[in-house]
């Protein structure tokens, strides 16, 4: 008889998730993480009463009641709605791309008009494609939005942000954002969104309460060789490529360095999300964390503010990596590893590193419910 059912590497939403249902249907677990906190990407830091969220700015958002009511048990989330601020060369622009977008951009003021100024600003993009689907970000974005917005917008922030030309890029990304022709500045078209009053961390310590958990202990240098004798099966939410010594080559990366300062006022930007869309800064965004669970005067109830620049980097030994790059090159690379993996035994992969794809909170908390125990 083993000590532990599974050994869960990984306290992010993923590990987290899996240990609370594991636990629930009577299992035992043991769940490590290399870092000295656990959550994960999710996790947040307190600075001067202000929850900061340290590895980059997170909403949560989905359509899928289940998953809203099951991190409701937990933690009750507030009524944040995430409209962030473009600022290009000092005018601002509201995003998603909506009728407020469009207003600032063109002065056109009814949905007939920013429809026609937008065909407009598409059919050279058209005709240049002469049928075929957009193949690359550029493409895709001329065709959704047209050129004034791509240019302002989209194409120095992206390129910033990936570090590869728009035309090296897969045109899904883009799709992530919603055109409305509506004056509606809320980024998300899900049913429901939120951040957990008192942060992230309460949800965390909700689903891994009396859960054994290890801090500051790495996979690969406390049990890579040994797991077998203390657990019966290995959950794995580390880098895939890490787990098979990196044998078919390294898989990319981006990466982000976050810059954070207290700065002496209350209020510093008005908003929690302002993207700096042009290349004169280098830093693609500024978050002021305050914005996420303080409303109204509480902003001013509390006088110090913290905001982080955020320094999109290609990902190199000992920085967080961050967004897989899902080109062709990447792709094909992680079909390997992904191969690898399923010959595994007693071995479940799962999260944004173990499976090299982009998650977002709630379609990972949603995959970890709808797996078999
Ligand atoms: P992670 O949270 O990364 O957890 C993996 C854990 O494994 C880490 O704690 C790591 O330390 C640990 N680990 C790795 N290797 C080892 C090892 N060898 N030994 C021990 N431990 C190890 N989603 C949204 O829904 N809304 C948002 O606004 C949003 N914003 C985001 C912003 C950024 C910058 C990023 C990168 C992601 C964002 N996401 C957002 C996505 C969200 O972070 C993920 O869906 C979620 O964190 C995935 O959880 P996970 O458990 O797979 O990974
Ligand atoms: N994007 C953009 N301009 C913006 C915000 C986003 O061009 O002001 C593009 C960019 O390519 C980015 C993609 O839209 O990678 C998705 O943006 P989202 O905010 O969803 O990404 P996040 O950085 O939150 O993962």
């Amino acid at each position: 008889m083993k000590k532990f059912d599974y050994l869960i590497v990984g306290s992010g939403l993923f590990g987290a998730t899996f240990a609370y249902r594991a636990t629930k249907s009577g299992k035992k677990c043991l769940v490590i993480d290399k870092r000295p906190q656990l959550g994960g990407n999710v996790y947040c830091e307190k600075i001067e009463g202000i929850n900061v969220h340290k590895y980059g700015a997170h909403i949560f958002h989905t359509s899928n009641k289940y998953v809203w009511d099951f991190v409701n048990s937990f933690v009750e989330f507030n009524r944040y709605t995430n409209s962030p601020i473009a600022n290009y060369k000092g005018k601002l622009y509201n995003l998603p791309f909506n009728m407020n977008t469009f207003y600032q951009m063109w002065g056109v003021t009814t949905p007939a008009e920013a429809k026609a100024k937008i065909e407009e600003q598409k059919a050279e993009a058209l005709a240049a494609l002469n049928g075929r689907e957009p193949t690359n970000l550029e493409e895709q974005a001329l065709v959704l939005v047209g050129k004034d917005i791509f240019e302002k917008l989209i194409k120095e922030y992206t390129e910033k942000q990936w570090g590869r030309d728009c035309k090296n890029l897969p045109a899904f990304i883009i799709n992530r954002l919603p055109v409305r022709m509506a004056f509606d500045n809320n980024y998300f078209n899900d049913k429901y969104q939120g951040i957990p009053i008192g942060g992230y961390n309460k949800l965390i310590e909700g689903l891994l309460e009396g859960v054994d958990c290890k801090m500051e202990t790495d996979f690969f240098k406390e049990y890579k060789d040994s797991w077998r004798n203390d657990a019966e099966k290995l959950v794995y939410s580390g880098a895939i490529d890490e787990y098979f010594d990196y044998k078919y080559g390294k898989l990319d990366w981006r990466s982000v360095y976050f810059k954070t300062n207290i700065l002496d006022c209350s209020n510093y930007q008005g908003n929690a999300v302002v993207n700096y869309t042009s290349r004169d800064y280098s830093y693609t965004r500024i978050i002021e964390h305050k914005h996420f669970e303080m409303f109204g005067s509480a902003v001013y109830d509390c006088p110090k503010t913290v905001v982080s620049e955020e320094y999109p980097v290609e990902y190199k030994e000992g920085m967080e990596p961050y967004y897989p790059v899902n080109n062709e090159k990447n792709n094909a690379l992680a079909d390997k590893y992904r191969l690898l993996a399923l010959q595994e035994k007693n071995v479940i992969f799962g999260g944004r590193l173990g499976l090299y794809q982009y998650f977002d909170m709630a379609p990972i908390i949603e995959y970890v419910l709808n797996m078999k125990m």
